[in-house]
């Protein structure tokens, strides 16, 4: 599918010598961290492989649910503000771009897909896991059909 995205891509990451940098991207790596651990113990389900656009964390396949655990530093989480590293910072902005470009594109294709999406960011599963698991336990029960946070 071709994808109408505005930015340019950006490549890897690069690598930083300064410590926070290293530390905040170890502990923000986009599969396998924490947040998606911790609710996938909460959920007692796997954290799932599809081919998806945006490679959901965790599905619902019988009601099209899709769960993306976003985390803080990758998407530019508003309410953590957390600082664009010092050392690269042009490719950092427009990663960041990017990424948030991509998750606009996965969501729009998921939902032409007949999927609802519903996002959780990583400060929301590390300080109230059970909310986030309730929340997610009404959508796969109900039939909700909008998600508003
Ligand atoms: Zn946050």
């Amino acid at each position: 599918m071709k994808r109408a995205y505005t930015t340019q891509p950006v490549g890897k990451s690069p690598k930083s010598n300064s410590k926070t940098v290293s530390k905040s991207m170890k502990s923000n790596k986009p599969r396998g961290t924490k947040p998606e651990k911790i609710l996938s113990m909460l959920l007692k389900k796997k954290i799932e492989r599809n081919t998806l656009p945006g490679n959901p964390d965790f599905i619902f396949p019988k009601k099209k649910i899709a769960v993306f655990v976003n985390g803080c530093f990758w998407h530019k989480c508003k309410k953590c503000n957390l600082p664009i590293p010092k050392t690269n910072t042009e490719f950092w902005k427009r990663k960041f771009e990017r990424n948030i470009e991509r998750d606009k594109i996965n969501k729009k294709e998921l939902d032409n897909l007949g999927w609802k999406v519903f996002e959780f960011w990583e400060h929301d599963i590390r300080s109230n896991p059970d909310k986030v698991l309730g929340r997610i336990k009404r959508y796969v029960t109900k039939d909700v059909r909008q998600y508003s946070p």
